[in-house]
C-alpha cells in the first residue's frame, strides 16, 4: 500500500460507484468523507437514492474479476449472501435477434444477485477500512470549483439547521446519472464538457418470483427484442441460492403491466414462448416495480481546455447507458482502478481523461443499441453505425451454430475482450459470410 501523500478526499454518493472510488482513495490519502443523502440501510435491501435498483443488475465477469482485485473478500462474501454461480453461455437459454445461441460450457463464471446486495456486500468491506467516513443523510446543494483553488462542497443534513461546507484536498462526484455536475462547472465557469446523448422510450418492470420450471440444464433465459417490430426483451436469472429469480421486462415505448398477472401475460407474448411457460409455474415473492429510463449520455469529461483543480467525476455522471449489456457496475470498477493506479501521479485534467476513456466503448456499444429504435434521437445513425449493427447482426446469427463465435461474443459482452476480438480471422471466418434474413 503507498503512503498517503494527499489529506482529506471528498466523494459524493455512497453507490457502487462512489464505494469504489472511496476505497481507491483510502490507500492515499488520510480520510475519506463520503456524503450520501440517504440512510443506507443495515441490511441487504432496495433504498430510494438508487431508483433502478429494483431492476436486474447483471455484474460481468469482468466486474466481477475488478471487483475482487479491488475488495478482496467481494466474491465470499457475495456467495455467503446467497449469489448464484452462472457459466454466461451454458447456464442461459440466449435468445437474441436471430436465433438461439449455441449452449458450450465455457471457463467463464459469473455471480448473480440482487443490486441492493451486491451494493450491501461493497458497502460492508469498503466501510471496514478505518480512514473511510460516511455522512449519511447528507445531500450536497452546492459545489464550487475552480482552475487554482481546491473545490469546496456544501451539503445539508435533515437534522442540521445550517448548511456545512468542506474544502477538501480532492473532491469526487458519483452521484450518478442525475449528478448535477454541469451545473457546477457551469457555474465555476468552466469550459463544460461536450455530452452525446440519445433518448428514447425505455420502460421496464421486475419482479421477484419463485419456482419458475427451466428445461433440464438451464438456468436463465433471455429473449432480446429485434427492432424494430418486436419491442419487449425479457430475461429470468436466479439471484438467490433458496430458489429466487428476478424476472424482468424491458420495452422500447411499450407500457409496463402493473401487476403479476399482467406481468406474466406479458412474458408469455415474448417471441419465444420458453420464459413464458418457465413463468407460468412460479409465484411472485414482491410486488412488480417499474422504472422508466428515457435518456442515456456519454459527458467527455476532462476533455475541455480547462479542467477544475483536484475535481474528478466517475459512474453515471460521466456515462449512464442503457442497461441492455449490464455494463454500468464494470464500467465503475474500470474506472476506480484507473482512479487508485493513476492518483497522485497526474494532474486532475488529465486522470479524468483516463478515467472517462474507460466507458467510451461501453458507450460506443449500448449507444449504437439504442439507434436500433427508429424513435430514437440525440445522436445521427450514421454509416459507421448502421455498419456496426449489419456486423453485429451476423455475429449473433453464426453464434447460434458456431461455438467459437458464440464463446467470442460472450467474451466481449463481458469486457474480456475488447470488440476488435471479433475480427481475428479465425473468428471472422465464422462469421462474416453469414447470411441475414431480408426484413
Ligand atoms: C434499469 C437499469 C438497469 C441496470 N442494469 C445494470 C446491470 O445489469 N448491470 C450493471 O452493471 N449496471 C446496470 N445498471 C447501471 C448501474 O445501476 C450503475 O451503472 C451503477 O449503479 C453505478 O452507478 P453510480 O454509482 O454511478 O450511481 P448510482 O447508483 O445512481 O448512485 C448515486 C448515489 O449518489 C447519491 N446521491 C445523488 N445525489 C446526491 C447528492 N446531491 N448528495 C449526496 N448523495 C447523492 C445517491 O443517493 C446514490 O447513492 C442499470 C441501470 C438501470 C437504470
Amino acid at each position: 500500500m503507498s503512503t498517503p501523500t494527499h489529506s482529506i478526499a471528498v466523494v459524493i454518493g455512497a453507490s457502487i460507484a462512489g464505494l469504489l472510488a472511496a476505497n481507491a482513495l483510502a490507500s492515499h490519502c488520510e480520510k475519506v468523507i463520503i456524503l450520501e443523502r440517504d440512510t443506507l440501510p443495515d441490511s441487504p435491501i432496495q433504498r430510494n437514492g438508487v431508483a433502478q435498483g429494483s431492476q436486474v443488475h447483471i455484474l460481468l465477469q469482468r466486474g466481477l474479476i475488478e471487483l475482487e482485485k479491488q475488495v478482496p473478500g467481494f466474491t465470499h462474501l457475495l456467495t455467503q449472501l446467497g449469489a448464484v454461480r452462472l457459466d454466461p453461455l451454458n447456464d442461459f437459454y440466449l435468445n437474441f435477434p436471430f436465433g438461439v445461441f449455441v449452449r458450450t460450457p465455457t471457463e467463464m463464471s459469473v455471480l448473480s444477485a440482487e443490486r441492493p446486495v451486491i451494493e450491501y456486500a461493497l458497502r460492508a468491506l469498503i466501510l471496514r477500512r478505518k480512514n473511510i467516513q460516511l455522512v449519511q443523510q447528507a445531500r450536497v446543494v452546492k459545489v464550487d470549483l475552480s482552475r487554482a483553488a481546491v473545490p469546496r462542497v456544501t451539503f445539508s443534513q435533515a437534522d442540521a439547521a445550517e448548511n456545512n461546507t468542506l474544502h477538501p484536498d480532492w473532491l469526487i462526484d458519483a452521484s450518478g446519472r442525475s449528478s448535477r455536475v454541469m451545473e457546477w462547472l457551469q457555474q465555476s465557469e468552466m469550459p463544460l464538457p461536450q455530452e452525446e446523448h440519445t433518448k428514447l422510450s425505455i420502460n421496464y418492470a421486475s419482479c421477484l418470483i419463485k419456482n419458475p420450471t427451466f428445461p433440464a440444464q438451464l438456468k436463465a433465459s433471455y429473449i432480446l427484442a429485434r427492432a424494430p417490430h418486436d419491442r419487449m426483451s425479457g430475461l429470468i436469472l436466479p439471484v438467490h441460492r433458496d430458489g429466487t429469480h428476478l424476472a424482468a421486462l424491458q420495452g422500447f415505448g411499450t407500457d409496463m403491466p402493473s401487476d403479476f398477472a399482467g406481468f406474466r401475460a406479458a412474458f408469455q407474448r415474448l417471441r419465444d414462448p420458453l420464459p413464458g411457460e418457465a413463468l407460468s409455474t412460479a409465484t411472485a415473492v414482491d410486488e412488480v416495480r417499474r422504472f422508466n429510463k428515457p435518456r442515456n449520455h456519454f459527458r467527455h469529461m476532462g476533455f475541455t481546455a480547462d479542467w477544475p483543480l483536484h475535481f474528478l467525476t466517475i459512474g453515471d455522471s460521466i456515462a449512464s447507458i442503457n442497461p441492455i449489456y449490464g455494463q454500468g457496475m464494470t464500467g465503475a470498477a474500470l474506472a476506480a482502478r484507473v482512479l487508485g493506479e493513476r492518483f497522485g501521479k497526474t494532474a486532475s485534467g488529465s486522470l479524468q481523461r483516463k478515467i472517462t476513456r474507460q466507458y467510451r466503448t461501453l458507450w460506443e456499444i449500448a449507444s449504437s443499441e439504442d439507434l436500433r429504435w427508429p424513435e430514437t434521437t440525440g445522436k445521427a445513425k450514421n454509416l459507421p453505425v448502421a455498419l456496426g449493427h449489419l456486423l453485429g447482426n451476423k455475429v449473433v446469427k453464426a453464434a447460434t451454430r458456431e461455438k467459437s463465435v458464440a464463446l467470442a461474443y460472450a467474451e466481449v459482452m463481458h469486457v474480456l475482450q475488447p470488440p476488435t476480438h471479433l475480427f481475428k480471422p479465425h473468428i471472422a471466418l465464422k462469421w462474416l459470410f453469414e447470411r441475414l434474413p431480408r426484413d
